[in-house]
């Protein structure tokens, strides 16, 4: 425990005090925080800011505040985990803004997220101009995820799907034997089909293209099912014969027209993966009734400033601001408007100023370039934190306590004051701000600083100090200090030159338009610009898509697991590579996106470690003595894993009305395995145990066996040694998946010739993580390899070779190349908006 911070003083007023805290790696602590105010928690990544901060405070309001509801809830909850601490007192209501781990609802928009559809809904409803003669249209009328909004053709989809002969059968050269009819089912079910066709007398072993066009039309798009006999094994000859002399046959079949199949099977499988293969045969077009806008024709009809509802929801916020503006101001009511129709011009004021007061937030924040209809699941994490805030700030609660996690990720350092002045409009509300961050400019602006550390896991989970930032300055042991404080700036190494240029042109998607772009071979380059001036879709998308085709290398598909027909299109890469390719034979994509989405996946079998993990245990004297293979050491095989849990160590609670809870497994507490496996011990530890390590301490525990310690050294170089290797893949953050998956590519051996893309590699790290990330970057680029990265971060940007800045503004006012140059130059350049703040950093 830690004394020096034990204090028993009563409760303070105006402070939440928590005693004895020991969630996941906390050390007892002991800490006092004030609220109404900004209070910013440091630390290194894996400190345990987020167990003090998300953890512990947020998790004890929350338990409080359902308790406080439902007596029901509490009944259930008992198995839900309780945090570990002694006592908390002066806690007050919280509401979490956490960075969003997995993909939200794919039905969700800016427009729902932010509450700003129903107010549009409300205008046009209310003060739109209506064709003459037609009824009101109430709010919920133009929605189209209402029965009276949405259009009829498509139901709301925006697009109809079809199937085609083509779709169903995409080589038209094969014999139906031959599986011509593609979107059958395979195995034995297409062979039903096809031995059913025998009985009824098609040809089976003709060409498609050869059948005539009255038997391909019966067979794919027919409603009729008859029921026939069937022999299976039996050439067409010997079926005919067996027909003919009424011999039994094996079972009666029903056939199944193959449209009627794919459309039945789309429609009611519950099989994620099914869906998924009948859907490749169907064709997804614009509806044509609606023409994607989704509604119905009397929503459509109706109009403001000219526009019907869904051309308005996909202008960009900004412009939305603007030609909302003149409606909003009272004083400018115009007088014919309101002579007219005085009521409706008293409401539509009202909503376009509501509406307008609404908007200058997101645009405060620097989401300007986002438009009403965007889907959520395209947005980054950091865009959807911010979206969240700004709906807060207009939600007038007081008395709250907000937990946020790196609300500056994606921050351009020009948009970072506006999130400062964000938090401070909740904090003068009378709200507490609890915020978890890196980013050195809004720690010098907490009010109050908690600096967890000093290093990760187990040497970590110390309040280093506590209270207002400057007295951080005495703390010698704090990481922060060093960063906060510290003048001296790093050393800059001269920019290296390119080993050639990778030419982009013609760059066409969302607001990159005919762009030429070109990237150094072989040296470390950073991308820069304001949130929306089309940095990612330059790099994460064209880039990638143009280098993956051209090496003819697939890559990972966009949400496989979601609903294929709320899935937006893919849209067509424009722009190709004029040049450079010959300097690149492999690439790799770093990102964000999780590595998993069951609790199945985890570090330790992402990284591959698990292998010869197992391995190691099956080669155990007692293990060969009962016959045990590495499969037994595996919780996805059902020999050695526990039964009731099937290997997940958790099981689902349904509550009602209440997002389910995992809860431990009861009868393996968690362990995954079953009693007889976990009775196997490697040096004294069962498989479980092993799972049960962080990374540093596994690193020490399997000292004597390389292949197993080379996957740990490099996960512990890109800061993850406080991992648990048996970490659910769920649990990780979008920062830390990202590092998992730059460790697993780190420890393959090293060709060269290869482009790294990370997108925003440094969210999530502590300045001092930041520098370790740069020395792997680095290492790539000596191993002879190109590094493509997005990033804000200063440290990062100046350490850079070269630098490409896109903007200069968002949405429409960016998507040029402002500069491309060594950071040096760019410091010095006018129109570049990073200039200024790398000019600070540099000198
Ligand atoms: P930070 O927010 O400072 O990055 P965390 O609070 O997330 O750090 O983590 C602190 C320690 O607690 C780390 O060692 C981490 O591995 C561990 N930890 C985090 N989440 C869990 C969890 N759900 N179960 C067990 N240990 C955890
Ligand atoms: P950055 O990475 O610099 O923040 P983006 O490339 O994400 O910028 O966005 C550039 C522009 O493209 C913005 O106006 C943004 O709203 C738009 N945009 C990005 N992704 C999509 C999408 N999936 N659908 C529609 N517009 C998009
Ligand atoms: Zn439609
Ligand atoms: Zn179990």
């Amino acid at each position: 425990a830690n004394s020096s911070q034990k204090t028993n003083h009563e409760p303070l007023a105006g402070y939440v005090t928590v005693r004895g805290a020991r969630e996941h790696n906390l050390q007892n602590v002991d800490v006092d925080i004030p609220r109404d105010a900004l209070v910013v928690f440091t630390g290194v990544s894996g400190s345990g800011k987020s167990s003090l901060a998300f953890g512990t405070l947020y998790a004890e309001a929350q338990r409080r505040y359902l308790e406080s509801v439902s007596p029901y809830a509490r009944r259930l909850f008992h198995q839900m985990a309780v945090p570990e601490v002694d006592r908390i007192d002066g806690l007050p209501p919280a509401v979490a803004l956490q960075q969003q781990r997995g993909a939200p609802s794919t039905r969700s928009s800016v427009g729902s997220v932010t509450t700003l559809a129903n107010l549009l809904r409300m205008l046009y409803s209310r003060a739109g101009d209506y064709p003459k003669g037609q009824g009101i249209v109430y709010a919920e009328g133009f929605s189209p995820n209402t029965p009276e909004g949405a259009c009829p053709t498509c139901h709301g989809l925006g697009r109809v799907y079809e199937v085609t002969e083509q779709t169903m059968v995409p080589d038209p050269t094969l014999t139906i034997r031959e599986r011509a009819i593609a979107a059958w089912p395979q195995a034995w079910g297409g062979q039903n089909q096809r031995d059913i066709l025998v009985t009824l007398g098609y040809d089976v072993d003709t060409p498609w293209q050869d059948l005539p066009q009255k038997d391909r039309d019966w067979i794919l798009f027919t409603d009729e099912q008859p029921v026939v006999p069937v022999y299976p094994g039996y050439s067409p000859e010997q079926t005919q014969r067996a027909l003919k002399r009424k011999e039994p046959p094996n079972y009666m079949g029903t056939f199944t027209g193959v449209k009627r199949h794919v459309l039945h099977t789309f429609a009611t499988t519950q099989s994620a993966l099914m869906k998924k293969r009948v859907a490749q045969y169907m064709l997804s077009q614009e509806c044509p009734t609606c023409h994607g806008k989704r509604l119905r024709q009397e929503a459509l009809a109706v109009t403001f400033a000219g526009l019907d509802i869904a051309d308005f929801s996909r202008l960009p916020l900004k412009r939305l601001a603007d030609v909302l503006g003149p409606y909003a101001d009272a004083k400018a009511l115009s007088k014919k408007a309101e002579a007219a129709a005085p009521e409706k011009a008293i409401v539509t004021q009202r909503i376009a100023a509501d509406l307008v007061a609404r908007l200058a937030v997101l645009l405060d924040l620097g989401l300007g370039y986002l438009s009403l209809e965007r889907g959520t699941p395209t947005l980054s994490p950091g865009e959807l934190q911010r979206l969240r805030l700004a709906t807060q700030l207009y939600s007038n609660l007081f008395g709250v306590v907000y937990v946020l996690d790196e609300p500056s990720a994606g921050l351009h350092p020009a948009d970072t004051e506006a999130l400062l002045a964000a938090l401070a409009g909740l904090k003068k509300a009378g709200n507490s701000l609890f915020v978890v961050e890196h980013n050195l400019d809004v720690v010098r602006q907490a009010d109050w600083l908690v600096d967890v550390g000093p290093q990760a896991g187990a040497l970590g989970g110390r309040i280093l100090y506590s209270g207002p930032p400057a007295g951080l300055a005495a703390v010698a042991e704090s990481q922060t200090r060093r960063y906060l404080f510290d003048a001296t700036k790093p050393a800059l190494p001269a920019p290296r030159p390119a080993a050639g240029w990778l030419q982009l042109r013609g760059v066409t998607r969302h607001n990159l338009s005919n762009l030429d772009v070109d990237f150094p071979l072989g040296v470390f380059t950073a991308v820069t610009g304001v949130s929306g001036s089309g940095k990612s879709s330059l790099v994460s998308q064209v880039l990638v898509e143009l280098v993956a085709a051209q090496l003819g290398q697939a890559l990972p598909a966009e949400d496989e697991e979601g609903d294929p027909l709320e899935r937006a299109a893919p849209e067509a890469t424009g722009g190709h590579l004029a040049q450079g390719l010959a300097g690149i034979r492999r690439l790799v994509q770093v990102d964000q996106r999780p590595i998993g989405r069951t609790p199945r996946s985890n570090l330790a079998t992402y990284t591959g470690l698990f292998d010869p993990v197992r391995q190691l245990f099956a080669a155990t004297p007692e293990a060969k003595k009962r016959r045990y293979d590495a499969g037994r050491f595996s919780f996805n095989v059902a020999k050695g894993r526990c039964e009731n849990c099937q290997g997940e160590g958790f099981v689902m609670v349904e509550l009602l009305f209440l997002p389910s809870v995992y809860a431990p497994c009861p009868v393996c507490h968690g362990a995954r395995y079953n009693e007889k496996t976990l009775e196997i011990k490697y040096q004294g530890k069962s498989i479980a145990d092993v799972l049960g390590l962080t990374v540093d301490d596994a690193w020490a525990f399997f000292s004597e066996d390389a292949t197993v310690r080379r996957p740990l050294t490099v996960l512990r170089d890109v800061g993850l040694g406080y991992l648990r290797l048996g970490q659910p893949a769920t649990e990780l953050s979008g920062g830390e998946a990202q590092r998992v998956k730059l460790a697993t590519e780190l420890q393959r051996p090293a060709r060269g010739h290869t482009l790294y893309v990370l997108d925003e590699p440094t969210t999530g790290l502590h300045p001092s993580d930041v520098e370790r990330l740069l020395l792997q970057l680095n290492a790539l680029v000596v191993a002879g390899n190109t590094v493509v990265v997005v990033e804000h971060e200063m440290r990062v940007i100046a350490a850079a070779d070269w630098l490409i800045d896109i903007g200069p503004g968002a949405g429409d006012e960016g998507g040029k190349v402002v500069i491309a140059a060594p950071p040096a130059d760019v410091a010095g350049a006018p129109a570049s908006r990073i200039a200024p703040y790398l000019a600070r950093f540099l000198s």
